[in-house]
């Protein structure tokens, strides 16, 4: 008998092993289900790994209300669900409340009016009275007024991908690498068996958390999915020590620093389909963009420069629920910019919806991306 093309079953086959696929994953062996997880490359090495970690939306006025409930609803769970991964494995993510400064321009009216509606934390403030920015923006520049949100956090993404893995072993899931799905088998509306080059596999439900790659998987049962890539550039450096103390953002470009020196520096945001080189250009205008923030990065030479594929979609609204047609098949994707923010809280809505228990919000916007149809989707009233 060929073995290696045997028909291996669980309760649930999920496709992708980001970090939405393996939040998803555990949420579902942590209710007792058997799980298979199968992902094309090494686990978590594609946008997840790439990302930066702030946990919260950039300038988060700008985006409608159903992003802004399942970030907030995702940003509150962190705290816990990273302790309890830290001691079922050992592994520390290094959530760290670290606070983020926006460097002018911005717009302080609509800030403040959104951040009190939606009860945040936020102070206006002169650079100067920010402890823990030393030489920051050019130390003539001290009396900048700057907006401070004490109360964002971070996540060191790798080592939270490295903890969930562990995890997920743990529990008995059972994660296989290098399988790529390359075939959905239906049958009476529902998926028979998902096929890689060496294996079929079968399962009673099946949750598609692909990323990027999780229109092309769907092929024609995508419908109106707008799922695309868009790539997003990074550059770390490593510092002596940790010269900053919080996140820090002007115009889209931000400087994330982690405890023990390392400090990223992003990000491109391009409409460049599957290519994930990185450029030159990018790298020069990444490099000049923290060297005005933070000088003493002058003459320092980044340590490492990646490039990864955010799964984007209009309005940055992911795509969390059943498929409207196939009866065992749900997806969880299209978190775009902010997948690691909204990594746990995904993971529970779907949760729910497979388990019909109660949504803590209106979840019904996370199934308009099927019906994707440019000027009336609901994501295309993001207004930057
Ligand atoms: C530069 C950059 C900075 C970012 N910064 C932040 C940030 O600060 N905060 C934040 O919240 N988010 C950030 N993001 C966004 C975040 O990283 C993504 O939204 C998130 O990683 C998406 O997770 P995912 O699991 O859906 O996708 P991925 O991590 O891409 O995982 C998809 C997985 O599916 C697998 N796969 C694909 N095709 C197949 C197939 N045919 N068969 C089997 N497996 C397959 C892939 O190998 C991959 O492992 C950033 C992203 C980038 C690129």
């Amino acid at each position: 008998m060929n073995t290696s093309r045997m028909t291996r079953t669980s309760d649930f086959v999920v496709i992708g092993a980001g970090i939405i696929g393996l939040s998803t994953a555990l949420r579902l062996l942590e209710e007792g289900a058997s799980v298979t997880l199968l992902d094309r490359g090494k686990i978590g090495c594609e946008a997840s790994w790439a990302g930066g970690g702030i946990l919260s939306p950039l300038y988060p006025w700008n985006y409608v209300t159903p992003v802004i409930q399942l970030a907030t609803f995702s940003m509150s769970r962190y705290a816990r669900w990273v302790a309890v991964l830290e001691m079922a494995t050992g592994i520390n993510p290094e959530y760290q409340t670290s606070g983020l400064v926006i460097l002018p321009p911005y717009d302080l009216n609509t800030a403040v009016s959104w951040c009190s509606a939606h009860a945040i934390k936020l102070r206006h403030q002169p650079l100067s009275l920010i402890s823990g920015l030393p030489g920051i923006y050019n130390d003539r520049q001290e009396n900048t007024q700057v907006l401070f949100f004490p109360e964002i956090a971070q996540v060191r993404n790798p080592r939270l991908l490295q903890a969930l893995c562990i995890r997920i072993r743990q529990l008995g899931g059972n994660i296989i690498e290098h399988c790529e799905i390359r075939k959905l088998d239906t049958l009476k509306h529902k998926i028979h068996t998902v096929h890689s080059a060496q294996s079929e596999f079968h399962a009673d439900q099946y949750i598609l958390s692909a990323g990027a790659w999780s229109k092309q998987i769907l092929g024609k049962h995508a419908l109106n999915l707008d799922i695309k890539p868009v790539r997003g550039q990074m550059l770390l450096y490593k510092l002596p020590e940790q010269l900053l103390h919080h996140i820090v953002l002007q115009q889209d470009f931000y400087l994330i620093p982690r405890c023990d020196g390392h400090l990223l520096a992003g990000s491109t945001v391009e409409d460049t389909g599957f290519n994930k080189q990185t450029t030159p250009e990018a790298g020069n205008m990444l490099a000049n963009r923290a060297e005005k923030i933070l000088p003493q990065l002058e003459n320092r030479l980044p340590l490492k420069h990646w490039a990864g594929l955010r799964p984007a979609t209009p309005g940055n609204l992911p795509v969390i629920g059943a498929h409207p047609y196939l009866r065992n098949l749900y997806i969880n994707s299209g978190h775009f910019r902010y997948g690691v923010t909204m990594a746990p809280g995904s993971a529970e809505i779907l949760l729910n919806e497979i388990l019909k228990r109660p949504q803590p919000f209106d979840t019904t916007p996370y199934q308009q991306g099927w019906n994707f149809s440019g000027q009336s989707n609901p994501g295309t009233s993001e207004k930057r």
